[in-house]
Order: structure tokens, then sequence, then C-alpha cells
């Protein structure tokens, strides 16, 4: 991996970085210079991600659904830090399921980590942002289109594209910039768990990749690349945007 030191010095919390894109994001932070904390919900995973990330990480355990956890980990950070100067709030869940068959219980999971999840993760971090700040939110190419079975999910992915905007400007007066970032379909664990069996797996795959004109899945680390930009001063006059990383689905 390539090391351009474009963090040197940053302090950073990639909520959901022991798995997938978090934890390719949590890679490029540390090789880009930064520090990083991590978070996740399962301890066996995250301690094997603090592992790979060598002493330039720390995890906490914790679900970003529950404020009393998000107070701890931000409580965590200024204790060991005393600041945050990135922040990617990446964690979220996918479930999948036809129309007639979406429980009340996925509907509220969803909306309550990828959506309330993700808005108290940003306002409980906001005492330990200084000026200047970089936000990256986690939305998703099905926050503007339409796929079979996944109302749900696409929608708490639409919210998300819809904070990075009103944060943009609630924000304005701190110059903390706000950018959210919308993947295609990436190769990482919570792809392959989006559905009940292999097979609807490989079938939504397949749908997804029809519709990607580069004609493939993505990988995780192509996301952390675009992540680390949005990051750091090389996207210093962008804010209130979406990056699609996606192999140009939103464009077709
Ligand atoms: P993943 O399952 O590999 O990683 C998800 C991460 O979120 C894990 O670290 C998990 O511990 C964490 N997480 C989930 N619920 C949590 C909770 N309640 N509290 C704390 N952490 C929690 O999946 P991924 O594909 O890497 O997904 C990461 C993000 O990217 C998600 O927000 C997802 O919606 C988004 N996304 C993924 C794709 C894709 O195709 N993989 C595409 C667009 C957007």
């Amino acid at each position: 991996m390539e090391n351009s030191q474009k963090l040197a010095g940053k302090i950073a919390l990639v909520t959901g970085g022991n798995s997938g894109i978090g934890l390719a994001t949590a890679q490029r932070f540390v090789a880009e210079g930064a520090f990083v904390f991590i978070t996740g919900r399962r301890q066996a995973e995250l301690d094997a991600a603090v592992q790979s990330l060598g002493n330039q990480a720390f995890g906490i355990q914790g679900d970003v659904s529950k404020l009393a956890d998000l107070d701890r980990a931000i409580a965590v950070i200024k204790e060991q830090k005393g600041r945050l100067d990135v922040l990617f709030a990446n964690a979220g869940i996918a479930e999948f399921a036809p129309l007639d068959a979406v429980t009340e219980a996925q509907y509220d999971r969803q909306f309550d980590i990828n959506v309330k999840g993700l808005f108290f993760t940003v306002q409980k971090a906001l005492p330990l942002l200084p000026d200047g700040a970089a936000i990256i939110l986690m939305a998703s190419i099905v926050g503007i289109k339409g796929f079979e079975a996944n109302s749900v999910y696409s929608a708490t992915k639409a919210a998300i594209r819809s904070f990075a905007r009103t944060l943009t400007s609630d924000l304005k007066a701190r110059r903390i910039r706000v950018n959210a970032i919308s993947p295609g379909p990436i190769e990482t664990p919570g792809l392959n768990g989006i559905l009940d069996t292999p097979e609807q797996v490989a079938q939504f795959k397949a749908q997804m990749v029809s519709a990607v004109p580069l004609g493939r899945v993505g990988d995780a680390d192509e996301i952390a690349k675009a992540v680390v930009f949005l990051a750091s001063d090389d996207s210093s006059f962008v804010t209130g945007a979406e990056l699609f990383v996606d192999g140009g689905m939103a464009q077709v």
C-alpha cells in the first residue's frame, strides 16, 4: 500500500472499523499517518482488526444505535487523544427482503443503526471535532436507485445523503466539511450477508453487476482510497457533496 502521509498526525474514528469497508479504510488511514479508533459490535473481530492495524489503532466495542455506547466511545477518545480530526460514520447493516416479508424488527433495526446511529455518532463527536475537521458519512448507490427487495435499507441511505447537506449547513460556522460517500456493490462480509442464502446473494450480485458500467463488484480498498481523499486536504474545498464510487452505476 502506498504511503503518502496525507493524514499525518490526524486522529480518526471509523465506526464499524472491524470489517469490510471500515477495516479497509482504517488500514488506509494508518498507512497515511493517522491514529485510528475503530468501533464495532463484536469484540473478537475488533481485537483481530486492531492487531492487524498495529500500534496506531485502538478498538472500542459498542453499538452505534445505543447512545450510552456512543458516549462511552467519545469519552475514551477524549481521554486518550483529546480531539478527533476525521470522523468516518460507516457502521451500517443491510437486511433485504421482499416487500411483503419485511418485519417491523428489520425495519427498526436498519433505521436504528443506519440513521439514528449515524446521526448521534456525529452529534456526540462534535465537542471533540476541531474547526476544519472532516466528516464522511457512509451512504450508498441505493439511496438514489431502486432495486428489488431493499426498500427499507435504501430509505436509510437516502436519509444519510440528506444529512450530508443539512449538516454542512449546521457546521458551516466551524468550517467542518461533511461529505457522503456512495459505493456501488462492494465485496465485503456485509454484502455477502444481505440475503438468506448464497444463491440469493449471487443472484442479487448479478443483478447489481448488470447495472454497473464497469461490469464488476468493487473492492473495499477502492472505497477506502476515496474516503482518504474526503478526509484529507486534497478535498479542502469539497463539502456537502456526495462521491459516487460505483463503477458508474449512478449515471445509467
Ligand atoms: P460489513 O458487514 O463488512 O461491515 C459493517 C460494519 O458495521 C461492521 O464492522 C459492523 O461491526 C459494524 N456495525 C454494524 N452494526 C453496528 C452497530 N449497531 N454498532 C456498531 N457497529 C455496527 O459491511 P460493509 O459492506 O463493509 O458495510 C459498511 C458500510 O458500507 C455500511 O454502512 C453499508 O451500508 C455501506 N455500504 C456497503 C456496500 C457494499 O456493497 N458492501 C455498498 C454501499 C454501502
